[in-house]
């Protein structure tokens, strides 16, 4: 058993509806994957916490697709 993100894993989905339109947003993926183009964190070098995110979570970009607005949710990781 280990705790795998469900979104990365396309275990299922979660759908988040825009907080401004009310469409539901795309999972644009995990944040994590965002970190190079601005952070110099390296993968050994995360420690329980990143930002404030916990290991258990995975932080992923979800996008509209109508309006463009952009949010930042943190997903529980599950044990499988
Ligand atoms: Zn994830
Ligand atoms: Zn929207």
């Amino acid at each position: 058993m280990k705790l795998v993100c469900p979104l990365c894993n396309g275990l299922y989905k979660i759908e988040y509806k825009c907080v401004k339109c009310n469409t539901i947003m795309e999972d644009k993926g995990a944040k994590v994957n965002y970190y190079d183009d601005y952070s110099p964190y390296l993968l050994d070098e995360i420690s329980d916490e990143v930002d404030g995110v916990r290991r258990d979570e995975c932080v992923h970009v979800f996008q509209c697709p109508n309006c463009g607005h952009r949010g930042n949710y943190s997903i529980e990781r599950k044990e499988y």
